[in-house]
């Protein structure tokens, strides 16, 4: 077995060579290349680093080289991650897929539900969308009621009912859903976690407008949805206990964006407009030390060193974290805890950004203003949206105070 040094050396030495310049530089949404039947490129540059990852099975290094992955143990599929982001590499495919069905198909999927459905995701051909959240069950999952019953043959679920907030269904091929076999049973206990093809004849999905026009959201709607009893993932009935393993995949996926999530800006960023309206008023009031513009540059300073100190404190967990969870310990306390620090620090990061830039920063479109701009503006917004997802502050909170601290509900 090649060591770890030699290892590292040889991955950036082919990062390197493979990368298009074009492509280590920060992403924007805009250029994220989403697997999937739709799956489209802007460029040559990001079709080559997309084909070039799948030959390697880079999309997900340490999945086993049979259904794709790249075969690394945990230590070197780090390495990667590790070398990717020092040398600013993109991710050649985002895919909800990857990051969170994946490993919970690998734990509990059978031997055909992994080649079903881990080998077209690692050929970029499987886009997934996540069906969670009902209309009325949202922070309170455990009540959803969309239902599956056996029919006649005993071969096949007949799913009803709808999932609301499901991001990208109108481009996804298939969706992991939480549905109810059993409305006798106790809440948690009648839920089970399936497998659902999107082409299947009763799906209807409709895109969601929002105040702001249109949206990744979508409700899609089940009317009598055919679907085999080979496509339940885990034991019919311990659908809860699968959704808090791949719930746990989704916070650690969030919890760091830059390692496949959403792109933001790093917080050094942050702090070149601060220091420039720092100077700026110091130009403008001098002397600074007396005053209201005194107060305000203290004010600011101390946002400042606030955004600075969080992020590298979070950097420093993340990698303890991260050696932990290949450790093989139980992470599920710590994910919530993270996601709850990223999600939180994103909003304050990008507010100190906004009230710096003034008007600058929430420019949305149009030429009067640069394209970094418009995407400070973009990343603020959604950044209080990832506040939401995958499971509210509140309720990050709560599973902290009741799973970590072990405090009385
Ligand atoms: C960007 C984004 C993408 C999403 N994508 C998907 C997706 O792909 N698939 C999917 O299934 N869902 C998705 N969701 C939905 C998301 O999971 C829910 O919005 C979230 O779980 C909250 O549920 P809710 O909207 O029904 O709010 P509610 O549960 O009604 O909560 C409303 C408010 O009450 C608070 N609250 C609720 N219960 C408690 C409590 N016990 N203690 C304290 N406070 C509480 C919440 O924190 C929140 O502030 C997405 C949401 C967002 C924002």
């Amino acid at each position: 077995m090649q060591d770890n040094k030699t290892f590292r050396a040889e991955t950036a030495q082919w990062l390197e060579a493979n990368c298009p310049a074009s492509l280590r530089t920060p992403i924007t949404s805009a250029e994220m290349v989403w697997g999937g039947s739709q799956l489209a490129f802007d460029n040559e540059d990001q079709r080559l680093w997309f084909e070039r990852m799948r030959e390697r099975g880079w999309f997900a290094p340490g999945w086993p080289a049979a259904l794709g992955g790249g075969g690394l143990n945990a230590r070197q599929a780090r390495i990667v991650e590790e070398e990717m982001a020092r040398l600013g590499c993109r991710q050649p495919q985002y895919n909800l897929g990857i990051w969170m069905l994946g490993p919970v198909l690998l734990e509990l999927g059978t031997e055909a539900q992994q080649r079903e459905h881990l080998i077209p995701m690692m050929q970029g051909r499987l886009r997934w969308c996540q069906g969670f959240s009902e209309p009325n069950a949202g922070s309170d999952l455990a009540s959803l009621k969309t239902s599956a019953k056996l029919d006649a043959s005993g071969e096949n679920y007949l799913i009803n009912g709808s999932k609301i907030w499901t991001s990208d269904a109108d481009k996804a091929d298939w969706m992991y859903a939480l549905v109810r076999t059993d409305s006798s049973a106790r809440k948690q206990q009648g839920i089970s976690f399936m497998l659902v093809d999107m082409k299947s004849p009763g799906i209807t999905v409709k895109p969601i407008e929002l105040i702001g026009g249109k949206s990744g959201f979508c409700q899609v709607f089940f009317d009598n949805v055919s679907t085999p009893v080979r496509q339940v993932l885990g034991a019919v009935g311990e659908g809860w206990n699968v959704a808090k393993k791949l719930l746990q995949h989704e916070r650690a996926a969030m919890s760091k964006f830059t390692e496949g999530g959403a792109p933001s800006h790093d917080a050094l960023a942050v702090a070149r407009p601060c220091l420039q309206a720092l100077a700026g008023q110091a130009q403008a009031q001098a002397p600074l030390q007396s005053g209201a513009g005194a107060a305000q540059a203290a004010v600011l300073r101390e946002r400042l060193a606030t955004v600075l100190m969080d992020a590298q404190a979070f950097g420093l967990t993340h990698v303890r974290v991260k050696e932990q969870a290949m450790a093989g310990q139980d992470i599920s306390g710590p994910a919530s805890i993270m996601k709850l620090l990223q999600t939180e620090q994103e909003v304050a990061k990008y507010e100190l950004l906004t009230h710096v830039l003034g008007q600058r920063g929430l420019s949305w479109q149009g030429d009067e203003f640069s394209a970094d701009e418009h995407a400070i503006c973009r990343s603020w917004l959604l950044s209080k949206s990832y506040t939401i997802a995958g499971g509210s502050s509140e309720v990050q909170l709560n599973i902290i105070a009741k799973r970590v601290l072990g405090l009385p509900g």
